[in-house]
């Protein structure tokens, strides 16, 4: 294996995500909020950074981006229709580009709804999903919508199940804990629970992620589910009879959660 995954935390509960050939010890860095804990990490481990991926303008994504540049002047690739710092490389769902140093092929997937622009990274089986789909959550909407939002979590879901999701917030506990609110009678959302709180008492992260297992208890990937919908509609007291408004009420559930 030559590609390495590194989570370094950031701010209060981001992870910024850092792929590693550890062949040739070259780097791709993926939404940079802080650019201090990048650059230690890199001086540390004798890493060369080749690029900078943004999924979208939020500050706590791109704040890193400036400073990064300064020091290493390299290319930062990034949403077409948002502001990124130093963006040299704009592109939107469906574009895909190599970056030739790191030897990685990345395909741009549209995911938009948290904002407007929103895209994820897919390389190989690994998807960097930014703030779309969190474990056993999704993103809030920020500037996009709710229609944007769940179209964009069925294109993830035509993804394979061992597509390995790596996102940007340590979300998961708390986002369990309405995942059991909204379906108390499904034992895999107490398992996942177990399990996270003891990686994160040992202070690991609970992610990545895969597909197939947000699958099973991930409510935002599972509104088409008869019981999901009659959750929601109990707790909106709307009619709710397709996985698009199941969604939406969903996702104002949890806003109120
Ligand atoms: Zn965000």
């Amino acid at each position: 294996m030559t590609i390495n995954l590194k989570p370094l935390p950031s701010l209060s509960d981001n992870y910024i995500w850092v792929i590693i050939n550890t062949i040739n010890s070259t780097a791709v860095i993926i939404d940079p909020g802080t650019a201090t804990v990048c650059v230690n990490f890199l001086e540390q481990q004798n890493i060369k950074p080749v690029a900078i991926l943004a999924t979208h303008c939020h500050w706590d994504h791109v704040d890193g981006i400036e400073q990064l540049i300064k020091k290493y002047d390299i290319p930062v690739y990034g949403p077409a229709t948002e502001f990124i710092p130093c963006l040299t490389t704009p592109l939107t769902g469906n574009d895909s580009f190599s970056i030739p140093e790191i030897k990685l092929d990345f395909q741009v997937m549209d995911l938009s709804g948290h904002t407007a622009g929103h895209i994820g990274y897919l390389t190989g089986n690994m998807l960097f999903t930014g703030d779309t789909l969190f474990s056993a959550g999704c993103g809030r909407l920020f500037g996009g919508t709710a229609k944007q939002l769940h179209a964009a979590l069925q294109r993830i879901k035509q993804l394979p199940a061992d597509t390995t999701i790596y996102c940007a917030h340590e979300y998961t506990l708390e986002n369990l804990r309405f995942a059991q609110a909204v379906e108390p009678d499904n034992p895999e959302i107490q398992r996942w629970m177990d399990e996270v709180k003891d990686l994160r008492g040992k202070n690991l992260p609970s992610l990545p992620s895969t597909l197939g297992n947000e699958m099973r208890y991930n409510p935002f990937l599972r509104t088409d589910r008869v019981n999901i919908m009659k959750a929601v509609a109990q707790y909106s007291g709307q009619n709710i009879d397709n996985s698009e408004d199941c969604f939406r009420y969903l996702r104002l559930w949890k806003d109120e959660f």
